[in-house]
């Protein structure tokens, strides 16, 4: 008989008032093909690969065809964009439903590039395959590095060209999240809709990403929202500036409730250390720069806490006290989870009153003497730093004398040091030169083995396999790479 593709969606967010979204179908492609698929992610979710890689199944990851219990809709939202609020939506991204899977987690399956929308103001609604591809090697990458992400289950080039500064291939990403909500989700009900639409909003995303807190009685449930995102989203950051992610677009319609990383246009990594590192061609004053992002993330969690005001407490002052009281724990949560993650990169398993210092001193000297973020972690784990701009500076060789001073104070064995920094200092990111290589390929010749080489290699980027390390060289010339918003 007939593969069965394992659907199993259910349609909560239609649930929710009529403003947060409009029912909307995908509109038709001319030649669907599957060029990427992500098989491991499929079975996860209780999906049938072997279905969904047949031409049916292309067919409804294209939208040609609406899979089984799929009610497709576009979701209304706000956001801040550079700072300037704007009203925005799924200009070109349609929500097929909530896949409810085996275990009985439930996963928003959205078609990324899926035709014109009522948001798409002057857009397209459609997307080029290249920047679809980078978003699932780069969204697959951050899974591998253990950092909580969307997914990328297929890329479907639509056999249709689409028109930028130059005609390209068009393509559709399968994007899976825990879901769509953003802070800009917010913005839009604190704008556009009641009292009553905002609480509803704050409900749904309270059921669906916090259901203890939901549970706890006796207290105001969405203070506690409130200050559960701001967590989530220190720790989710404070991952990114662990691994030298510069996410480059981090405007509040592209920072996600579930603490989920979202949105991958401009985003890369960064190699030489530097706090100023911006890739995004458009970022020309480095708001989204790398060392300025745990300070974006707190600004924009203001702009959630503005939002749930009216949530928050009768009294506005009052509010407003509470409001301001949780985003003013943003720093100290950052910092936390930012200096446990860096006591790990270092080996070291608990807390000295100095290690702020012994940290910010190693990247002070990475800084000066332009070393490879990555790289350097790396040859301190495999003590193999020869060869590294660091080698031979005195300044440098003083530090690393503290450094395994610091670490012979502490009772566990050198090689439980060793293991905690193979676990926590990948062997390889996704670098620049790598993911163009891999798209190149993929674009010019149809050409998807670099792509799925370099997806192999990045899924486990803590084995340090021998593989591993021909990633890992840094090209000689030093281009500045630039990122652009697919
Ligand atoms: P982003 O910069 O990717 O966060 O997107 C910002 C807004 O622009 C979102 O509302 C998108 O849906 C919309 N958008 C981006 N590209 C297109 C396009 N080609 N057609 C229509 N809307 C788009
Ligand atoms: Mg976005
Ligand atoms: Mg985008």
């Amino acid at each position: 008989g007939k593969l069965e593709a394992g659907w199993h969606l259910d349609n909560s967010y239609a649930g929710l008032p009529d403003l947060f979204y409009t029912r909307q179908d995908p509109v038709p492609v001319r030649s669907p093909r599957i060029v990427a698929f992500n098989e491991p992610l499929a079975a996860s979710l209780g999906l049938n690969a072997q279905a969904l890689m047949s031409d049916e199944g292309a067919a409804e990851l294209a939208g040609n065809r609406i899979p089984e219990g799929a009610q497709p809709l576009a979701q209304a939202y706000a956001g801040h964009q550079f700072g300037h609020l704007t009203m925005l939506g799924d200009g070109r991204a349609v929500l097929l439903g909530e896949q409810v899977t085996p275990e009985g987690k439930r996963v928003d399956i959205q078609l990324k590039g899926a035709g014109r929308t009522p948001y798409s103001r002057g857009g397209d609604g459609r997307a080029a395959l290249g920047p679809m591809l980078r978003e699932y090697i780069i969204s697959e990458a951050m899974h591998g590095l253990g950092i909580p992400t969307t997914r990328s289950l297929a890329v479907t080039s639509t056999g249709q060209a689409i028109t930028r500064e130059e005609e390209l291939p068009g393509a559709i990403l399968t994007r899976v999240a825990a879901s769509h909500i953003r802070v800009g989700t917010f913005q839009f009900a604190r704008g556009a809709g009641t009292t009553d639409d905002l609480r509803a909003l704050a409900d749904y995303t309270l059921q669906r990403h916090y259901p203890d807190a939901d549970l706890a009685s006796g207290e105001n449930r969405y203070l506690i929202l409130l200050q559960e995102v701001i967590k989530r989203q220190a720790a989710l950051i404070a991952k990114w500036q662990l691994v030298g992610f510069v996410h480059g677009v981090m405007n509040t319609d592209n920072m996600t409730l579930s603490g989920e990383t979202i949105d991958y246009g401009p985003c890369a990594f960064m190699d030489t250390y530097d706090p100023a590192t911006v890739f995004s061609s458009i970022d020309s004053q480095g708001r989204y720069a790398y060392g300025n992002q745990p300070y974006i993330g707190s600004w924009n969690l203001a702009r959630l806490a503005e939002a749930l005001l009216p949530l928050l407490h009768e009294d506005e002052e009052q509010a407003v006290k509470m409001a301001e009281n949780a985003v003013e724990t943003f720093a100290g949560l950052f910092n936390e989870y930012w200096l446990a993650g860096m006591r790990a990169k270092l080996g070291i398993f608990h807390e000295e009153p100095e290690d702020e210092s012994l940290i910010e001193e190693l990247l002070e000297l990475m800084k000066t003497h332009r070393a490879d973020y990555t790289n350097t972690f790396l040859a301190l784990t495999f003590d193999r730093l020869e060869g590294t701009p660091l080698h031979g500076i005195e300044e440098f060789e003083a530090w690393h004398a503290r450094w395994q001073e610091r670490l012979g104070r502490q009772s566990e064995t050198k090689e439980a040091a060793h293991q905690l920094m193979r676990d926590s200092n990948p062997a390889v990111i996704p670098r620049n030169h790598r993911v163009e290589e891999a798209l190149e390929a993929a674009e010019q010749d149809g050409d998807y083995e670099v792509m799925h080489q370099l997806l192999q290699v990045l899924a486990d980027p803590y084995a340090h396999t021998p593989e591993q390390a021909e990633y890992a060289v840094v090209p000689e010339s030093t281009f500045r790479y630039r990122t652009y918003c697919g």
